[in-house]
């Protein structure tokens, strides 16, 4: 879920909105209560320092929007604790930036971070690390920010709440014929122009930064929808039908994270594996260190690698969770003594599951998938 400025800070007092956000909250939570896992891309940080600062009237500098940044991200994070711990649920902040989304190691750190604090029952609440971020490592819009968020988490459904209902033909506040679109299945030029240069005066994405978003989000299986969060409980809302547009991708997360490794043209190294964990992959297992006999190229954690097995063909394609040199150290050995070995707890996997996909052999998975 992403909240842009527009709906968290009041544009008048330069407060937040605070009876708002309680029922924004309340939706949350009723989702994780039905099992969902919910993550906050939140903004407002700026929107809401400014004002403290006296910088409230015209456009900022870049440095004076991050010094706003930084005054405005310890009351945002402030508010979001003292209203989700009045629940008993445990608030985590996480600031990112462009790079920490694109630059793999970084993803890979980013993207297992969440999943723990999933895993351990926190919400995480994520906005862009706006203080130290210069023009070249900023996202500037927490759309794209959220869509790189939903991609890194494998998240099934992005939704961007903010000032607009959603996306229309043209302009409707100039254009009496402008049509509402209801869905998108496929992010033509056509629907680009729709989108034209609709920036509110509190945020900082337009409907451009949306559309860049959706592409993001549907090329990694999420499905997007741009809505108005003016309303309370802008969620119970949408689930009740509120007009929104939706963003249709063609793949599930899990299918489009396999289609992206599957087809890295030049993995970066080969790992030779025995008949054992040949046998545990197409079962639908993790590749584990036991299972390695041989290792060649050079990569890095985070990079594709293909799987070869003990007769030299390629069996599987996965992301591979350690450096060449570490996993020349561990291989053939258990995954307890990786410690040991290298002095650090990394995973218990070399390739993960999730990152692995197995080349012409039907696994469980890919089964199940095709049904
Ligand atoms: N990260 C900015 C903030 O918290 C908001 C960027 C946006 O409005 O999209 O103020």
């Amino acid at each position: 879920m992403k909240v842009g400025s527009a709906l968290l800070v009041d544009q008048d007092t330069g407060r937040l909105n605070r009876t708002w956000l309680e029922t924004l909250i309340e939706d949350l939570l009723r989702l994780r209560k039905r099992g969902q896992q919910v993550i906050l891309v939140s903004s407002g940080a700026i929107a809401l320092g400014r004002r403290h600062l006296g910088l409230a009237k015209g456009s900022l500098r870049l440095d004076e929007s991050q010094a706003a940044a930084a005054v405005g991200q310890i009351r945002l994070a402030h508010a979001y604790k003292e209203l989700l711990e009045a629940s008993n649920v445990t608030v985590a902040q996480v600031l990112l930036t462009l790079e920490d989304s694109e630059r793999r190691r970084r993803y890979l750190n980013a993207r297992a971070t969440l999943e723990s604090l999933l895993a351990l029952g926190a919400l995480p609440v994520i906005n862009e690390n706006d203080t130290v971020a210069t023009a070249e490592i900023r996202y500037g819009d927490n759309d794209r920010l959220a869509a790189r968020v939903a991609q890194m988490s494998g998240a099934d459904c992005l939704v961007l709440l903010s000032d607009v209902e959603g996306l229309f033909t043209s302009d409707p506040n100039k254009d009496p014929n402008a049509q509402f679109v209801q869905q998108v299945r496929q992010i033509t030029p056509q629907i680009e122009a729709m989108a034209g240069a609709s920036a509110s005066a509190v945020g900082s994405g337009g409907m451009t930064t949306k559309i860049m978003a959706a592409k993001i989000a549907v090329a990694a299986g999420c499905h997007m929808c741009i809505a108005s969060g003016h309303q309370k409980h802008p969620v119970s809302r949408l689930e009740e039908g509120a007009r929104c547009t939706w963003f249709v991708p063609h793949a599930t997360p899990a299918t489009a994270r396999k289609q992206w490794i599957a087809g890295t043209l030049r993995p970066a190294g080969a790992i030779t594996i025995d008949k054992g964990a040949l046998k545990a992959l197409r079962e639908g297992k993790s590749l584990l260190p036991a299972g390695v006999v041989a290792a060649r190229g050079r990569f890095e954690r985070g990079d594709t690698v293909s799987v070869l097995g003990d007769d030299g063909t390629e069996v599987a394609r996965g992301i591979i969770s350690y450096s060449d040199v570490d996993a020349a150290r561990i291989m053939g050995r258990k995954s307890s003594e990786i410690e040991g070995i290298l002095g650090f707890r990394g995973r218990d996997e070399l390739i993960h599951r999730d990152d692995l996909v197995i080349l012409g052999h039907e696994t469980p998975e890919s089964a199940q998938a095709s049904q």
